[in-house]
């Protein structure tokens, strides 16, 4: 008995302890090693880990608090929240090995106002992320291709604000 629940204890720690470092990822079935970091608790993978500190940063000074859900899910996770779907609990989940949160590419966010969604909506693409499953308004994809010049225009705008030379006159 002792022995059960010292099992049980042990698999909740490991559940809800992100686990920065290596992990097994899937792309459309097949392994693929992927790197994690850590945001706020979350195990999120490192590239999109990248974009999304860029994005949070602009969006935090709109007054836009981009919270992480769910980022990196592995095989064993995704699989449960499969199996959820398929017994019509939970929201839409792709089979085990074919979600892009086994890739590491998908993030879900908490998106709870307007507020968050309209920024997303406007913003997201300038950083790489991309709204992908229709209807689902938390779910969005680091796809790259983000706009390097938009950001740097907008890193350069906030730094002039702060020290602002004296007009010459
Ligand atoms: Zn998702």
């Amino acid at each position: 008995m002792t022995r059960v629940l010292t099992l049980v204890v042990a698999v909740c720690l490991a559940v809800s302890t992100a686990s920065a470092g290596k992990a097994v990822g899937y792309v459309a079935g097949e392994k693929t090693p992927i790197k994690l970091t850590d945001i706020n608790g979350k195990d999120v993978e490192i590239r999109t880990a990248k974009a999304f500190r860029v994005m949070a940063k602009a969006a935090r000074k709109k007054g836009v608090d981009l919270k992480i859900r769910s980022g990196f899910r592995s095989f064993a996770k995704q699989e449960k929240l499969y199996k959820q779907y398929r017994r019509g609990q939970g929201n839409l989940a792709a089979p085990p090995g074919y979600s892009n949160h086994e890739s590491g590419r998908a993030l879900d966010l908490y998106v709870t106002d307007h507020k968050a969604f309209d920024w997303l909506q406007e913003h997201g693409a300038t950083y790489g992320f991309h709204r992908t499953v229709p209807g689902e308004a938390w779910h969005w994809e680091y796809l790259g291709n983000e706009d390097k010049d938009a950001i740097a225009r907008d890193s350069k705008k906030t730094t002039k604000s702060k020290s602002k030379p004296k007009q010459t006159s």
